[in-house]
């Protein structure tokens, strides 16, 4: 199934770990794996701690590795070489085992829709495959 997201900022970090998990209950699926991806080439799905300065310090970080407009090639045609830059750090994907009808997930662990090039509407691609 597809989770469709609109983002509202141009980058930013949209926690997804809800709808993600509400999937996995839906499916009943008890032991198995799920896997996030994503289809964009300017957005990314990462885990890590939902706490509001984290969240900011991690958009700094993409923003100070990697600065908007410093003469980048693919900004003679599209003008958003950053955000394809910022989402290859990232990476398109992720996958976490589901035990006993759960996701894997660590106590501070949350599964964020990581916009890099927004407003937009986006969507995740959310697999589900059942184990033994
Ligand atoms: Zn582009």
């Amino acid at each position: 199934m597809k989770l469709k997201i609109k983002t509202e900022k141009r980058i930013e970090l949209i926690d997804i770990t809800d709808e993600v998990r509400e999937e996995v209950r839906k499916r009943g699926i008890e032991q198995g794996v799920c896997i996030l991806s994503t289809r964009h080439t300017t957005a990314g799905i990462i885990i890590n701690e939902n706490e509001s300065g984290l969240r900011e310090d991690i958009l700094d970080l993409l923003n100070r590795l990697v600065p908007a407009g410093v003469g980048y090639r693919h900004d003679r045609i599209d003008n958003n070489a950053d955000a394809h830059l910022k989402a290859l750090l990232l990476g398109a994907s992720e996958a976490l085992p589901i035990t006993d009808g759960n996701l894997e997930l660590g106590t501070w662990q949350s599964i964020f829709f990581a916009e890099m090039d927004g407003p937009r509407n986006r969507t995740v691609n959310v697999t589900l495959l059942k184990g033994e």
